[in-house]
């Protein structure tokens, strides 16, 4: 089964394997478990973060069928959208951007990199995960390109892959450091990150728990989260081959950090960012792993991780969005 992941359209993007380090400064401070924390905000192209890992499978097949160009959306200071500009240049491919909101007067963090790699921004307003890309690729086509659609986060069962392969990558890192985690936390929000590391395990047999702590509203389009996740795995497990079937009951998703919603920095973000700077020198990101990191802290005060544990935070990146949430992260400073 490992052999039909290996046998899929893959680019090679990233710079593997991604570091696996403790983090023994910020365990002592919290008086919690043993913290390791996965090194995805360094995959390396264009800033890095988690998405590059869906787009070596998605440029790989976008790249297999012909295609010239991507389109993909999502808000404004989306990390996908960077990485997905970012790959798409470093493979001679034309990139389509659907971003919500309005063009801003200046352009800053994520943002300000779409621009430097080229990529075409179209400025959708309330549309922020992608709901005019059929129209975008409608005007491409009839225009003579041929470009290759990639779903809002990359969440697809084709991106999703990476994170199935991503698993392998870990279990190996395990093995080497000889630890072995009670869970894996990190931020889940269009689920092919979560979906892809719970096939992964089972592809490898791996018996690692893994803890989505959400990030936005917990659905995603009119279903249920969990359901999306089921089915994604569902798909994924599929095209590998596997028997596994999921449900809904699989999938660990806390969902009680979301705070003013999306995209909103709070106290909660606010606390886990400062730790981690302070006391490892480590950046986490406004949106995404300050928010996942600032519910494993209140996890771990809240005793589901004593200090006999030991948890891996996988960081997915998003470091570029600090400089556009500047504002928010001085408050109270
Ligand atoms: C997209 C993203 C996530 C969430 O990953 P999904 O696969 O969309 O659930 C987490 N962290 C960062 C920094 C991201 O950009």
């Amino acid at each position: 089964m490992k052999s039909k992941l290996d046998r899929l359209p893959r680019q090679d993007l990233i710079f593997l394997p991604t570091p696996l380090v403790a983090l023994e400064r910020l365990s002592a401070v919290l008086r919690g478990p043993r913290l390791f924390i996965k090194r995805d905000d360094l995959t390396g192209l264009g800033l890095g973060g988690n998405k590059t890992r869906k787009l070596e499978f998605l440029l790989g097949e976008a790249i297999s069928q012909g295609c010239d160009c991507v389109i993909t959306g999502g808000a404004m200071q989306s990390n996908h959208c960077r990485q997905t500009a970012a790959a798409a240049a470093a493979v001679g491919l034309g990139c389509h951007l659907a971003l919500g909101g309005e063009e801003p007067g200046s352009v800053n963090g994520n943002l300000l990199l779409d621009r430097l790699f080229g990529a075409v921004v179209y400025w959708c307003g309330p549309d922020r995960k992608g709901e005019r890309i059929p129209r975008i690729a409608q005007d491409l086509h009839a225009q003579g390109h041929k470009p290759y659609i990639i779903p809002y986060g990359g969440s697809d069962p084709v991106g999703a892959m990476g994170f199935v392969a991503a698993i392998g990558e870990l279990k190996e890192q395990l093995a080497c450091l000889e630890i072995e985690p009670d869970a894996v936390v990190f931020a889940s929000s269009s689920g092919g990150t979560q979906a892809g590391m719970v096939v992964g395990m089972d592809l490898c047999d791996l018996d690692l728990p893994v803890i989505g702590i959400g990030v936005d509203k917990g659905e995603a389009g009119d279903l249920p989260y969990e359901t999306w996740l089921a089915t994604l795995a569902g798909q994924l497990a599929s095209r590998l081959g596997m028997p596994e079937r999921y449900t809904e009951a699989r999938f660990d998703v806390r969902k009680g950090y979301v705070g003013g919603g999306y995209g909103v920095v709070g106290d909660l973000e606010r606390e886990a960012i400062s730790l981690a700077a302070r006391h490892e020198g480590v950046l986490l990101d406004p949106v995404y792993t300050g928010r996942a990191m600032g519910g494993l802290i209140d996890l771990i005060r809240k005793g589901e991780f004593d200090r006999t544990k030991t948890v891996v935070f996988w960081h997915t990146g998003g470091t570029p969005a600090l400089f556009a949430y500047a504002g928010d992260l001085m408050v109270g400073r």
